[in-house]
């Protein structure tokens, strides 16, 4: 806790201020290890110190010559890690930055941006590796090696390699090791520990010719262009295959000609061999990947890399987001409407968000680009601080696909399907054409129902229902993971007409088999493809072109071309439009727009079914007959209307607890020290909702709560939020509550 008047001792060596791994939103002070200079400190480098039992490494933060803490509690610090700072400034303060916006402790911050082997201690340098090379007096035709073809075999390879052979690259040649030791032994060879020669940057960027830009492009490229050497946002928004990728490559060789890096941001589901092969067919450029499937080693490698000015090209997921760059020039987000660029837990930052900061705070230009951009991104550009940019056609011949909606309110479904959409599919294989099947819900079915008591198969640990799975015979928790055997008799009254209500996509998968025998019929799903070829061997068949169908959630709607798709069809485009979810609506339009891209890429125009129980609905009429765009005015005037972010500014408190009351009672006493706080800081246009239970109350067998806290503007929030934060740290009932802040929520679940 903050006191008015602390008392700060002075002490006689330097105090250094750390940053440690924990969720307490303070620093650490430590004296410096034995023996080393204050001069040869700086902000930024790691230190082991001691913490409680334990050990921890900590970031510097500054330096200075009093501590609260008296000078004969003060712990020296056990080690000096780095002998400069392994993060250059302008991470730093970025770090620094998304700390104090999303009112997190900074430790915990940098402990999300860094690499692994950096939070664990590994030094900031590239791997070093062993490099065999021929000793200089050594000769092939040694007559030691007379009987030893092996050996021979083995010296001839590493004489081939006048700077040496890495030891990676012989186990590869499947070059024995004794054969290697051996000729260690004899002085023939020898070994150096070092790191890999940097790639030297190339001298011609174009591995392969650019298409030429039609004049849309032509005109967002000229924009963007323009806006190099500085701080500019840009939103493209372009139709799918509008060519958005190809803007992005051409920028990104005029950046790199200029001598500077690139950043790229892609969703995690985009991270398809399409994506990154476009890259890498394009450019002789040293392109470093940053994505959950790259280990940590070359995670770091590639930090690294980046960092050092030694990779051109930095690609990856969310969290790429905080690579150093030696030398940027240019940051794209591809599908910046895209949610997998927040993070729901812990350090709950928005990649998008903070990737125009960053460009800001390194003055350089940022391209949001999607063919659904964000009702945020459309209301930033609408107000002047992005400029739009549109490309509305499609680059190449394909049209846009057709919509129809098609209302299924008195038409009976079978599993999902109704008949006039069971026709469509039916001439469209017979048309020797493929068909896409959309349904955002994976499993058979979302609940299994007694047709004589009424049970319903809810998860012993959440308010939910459990999902039945007929492959493996199971009801699975999608919330929580929990999953039984699917009973054969109705757990309460023991009868056994269980039947399943409502169609997932493993029904739905069943159903066209049934209907179409003579098709493949391949299913897209978590479930489907957890096996990790399964997916690539699925798109290799589809692009084969032969008629099939398609069935799955959102993992079909992103990042593949499938040119062969003439029909999409939604199987429920409901969910969006009834759920209390303010954002829905959006996200459904989002999808469905998306889903729709993949169809009709080539010569074939596409058409889209939309089957929904609400086919007249304002918004759903809006996206169909006018576009995204209409849609997205038509909902961003309604969130105007009633008072949502854009035009309001959210942080969510929530938590959770094993006791009923233990959460709700820490947020009341939470909304007290709110209220209080305003008056005391005498803000105004702050208004605290709730505390209410969550929507969904019992999740893993937790009670859960939530406090809104809804402003005009964000700078009365963030001041209250800074001062309630340490407030809320020391309150007593917060000790048995898992509690959490989320600034600009997307989910308000
Ligand atoms: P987006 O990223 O907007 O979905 P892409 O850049 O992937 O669009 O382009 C869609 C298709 O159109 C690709 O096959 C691409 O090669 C082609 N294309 C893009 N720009 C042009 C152009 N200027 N001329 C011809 N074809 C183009
Ligand atoms: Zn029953
Ligand atoms: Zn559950």
């Amino acid at each position: 806790m903050e006191q008015a008047q602390s008392i700060r001792y002075p002490v006689p060596n330097a105090i250094l201020r750390l940053a440690l791994p924990s969720p307490l939103r303070r620093l650490f002070d430590y004296r410096a290890p034995a023996g080393v200079l204050r001069s040869s400190l700086q902000p930024g480098m790691r230190l082991r110190v001691p913490f409680g039992r334990r050990e921890m490494i900590g970031v510097l933060v500054e330096v200075c010559d009093s501590s609260e803490v008296p000078a004969d509690k003060l712990k020296p610090a056990l080690e000096l890690l780095d002998p400069q700072s392994p993060l250059p400034p302008a991470l730093f303060k970025l770090c620094l930055w998304t700390a104090q916006y999303y009112q997190h402790s900074l430790g915990d911050t940098l402990s999300w941006a860094l690499p692994v082997l950096l939070r664990q201690g590994e030094p900031a340098q590239m791997r070093q590796e062993r490099f065999w090379s021929i000793s200089p007096e050594a000769k092939l035709d040694d007559p030691r090696l007379s009987r030893a073809p092996r050996q021979r075999d083995a010296l001839k390879t590493i004489a081939q390699h006048p700077h040496g052979v890495s030891h990676q690259l012989l186990s590869k040649l499947q070059l024995n090791k004794d054969s290697l030791d051996l000729l260690l032994e004899k002085g023939l060879v020898q070994v150096e520990v070092r790191r890999h020669a940097p790639t030297p940057r190339h001298a011609n960027w174009l591995a392969q010719p650019e298409l030429p830009l039609n004049p849309e492009q032509r005109a967002a490229a000229d924009s963007i262009r323009a806006g190099f050497g500085s701080f500019n946002a840009f939103l493209l928004a372009g139709v799918t295959g509008s060519g958005k990728t190809e803007v992005y490559l051409q920028l990104i060789r005029e950046t790199l000609e200029a001598g500077k890096q690139a950043l790229v941001l892609i969703p995690e589901i985009n991270l398809g061999p399409q994506t990154l092969a476009r890259f890498e067919q394009r450019f002789n450029a040293r392109i470093a990947l940053l994505h959950s499937a790259v280990n940590d080693r070359e995670r770091l490698d590639a930090w690294l890399a980046a960092r050092d000015g030694e990779a051109d090209i930095i690609i990856g997921t969310r969290s790429a987001l905080f690579t150093p760059m030696q030398n940027p020039g240019l940051i794209i987000i591809d599908e910046e409407h895209d949610a997998s660029y927040k993070q729901q837990e812990g350090l709950r930052y928005h990649a998008r968000d903070l990737a125009v900061v960053r460009a800001h705070q390194e003055n350089i230009p940022v391209v949001l680009g999607s063919a659904t951009p964000s009702l945020e991104s459309l209301h930033n550009a609408q107000i002047g601080r992005y400029a739009l940019l549109q490309l509305p056609h499609r680059a190449g011949a394909a049209k846009q696909p057709k919509f129809l909606r098609l209302d299924v309110k008195s038409r009976p479904l079978d599993s999902g399907i109704s008949a006039p959409l069971q026709q469509a599919i039916g001439q469209t294989l017979a048309a020797g054409q493929q068909v896409l099947v959309f349904l955002n819900r994976r499993g058979f079915a979302p609940t299994l129902l007694c047709h004589d008591c009424g049970w319903l198969s809810e998860c012993p640990r959440c308010d939910a229902r459990m999902t039945v799975h007929q492959r493996s015979r199971e009801l699975r928790c999608h919330h929580c993971g929990h999953s039984e055997r699917q009973p054969s008799n109705c757990p309460k009254c023991n009868n056994v007409d269980l039947r399943p209500v409502g169609a997932g996509t493993e029904r739905a998968e069943e159903r066209l088999e049934i209907l179409f025998p003579d098709f493949p019929v391949l299913r897209v799903d978590r479930d489907s493809t957890s096996r990790k070829d399964a997916m690539d061997n699925l798109f290799q068949q589809v692009q084969k072109g032969e008629p099939c169908i398609l069935v799955g959630t959102q993992m079909l709607a992103k990042g593949h071309h499938f040119p062969r798709v003439t029909l999409v069809a939604i199987l429920d485009a409901d969910g969006g439009l009834f759920s209390a979810d303010f954002r829905a609506s959006e996200r459904m339009a989002q999808l469905i727009v998306q889903v729709a891209g993949r169809a009709g890429r080539a010569e074939e125009p596409g058409k889209v079914i939309i089957q929904s129980h609400l086919a007249d609905h304002p918004l759903l009429v809006q996206l169909t007959e006018q576009g995204y765009f209409a849609f997205a005015e038509q909902a961003l005037s309604e969130r105007r209307s009633a008072g949502l972010p854009p035009f309001c500014h959210l942080a969510l408190l929530r938590a959770e607890a094993h006791k009923p009351g233990q959460a709700e009672g820490f947020l009341d006493d939470a909304c007290s020290e709110a209220e209080l706080q305003v008056g005391e800081l005498g803000l105004t246009g702050i208004e605290l909702l709730g505390p209410v239970p969550a929507p969904m109350e019992r999740r893993a067998g937790r009670y859960r709560a939530q406090l809104l806290l809804q402003a005009n503007a964000r700078a009365p929030l963030h001041r209250l939020l800074h001062s309630l934060m340490p407030a809320l740290e020391a309150m007593p009932c917060g000790r048995p509550v898992r509690w959490s802040l989320d600034v600009d929520p997307i989910d308000l679940f």
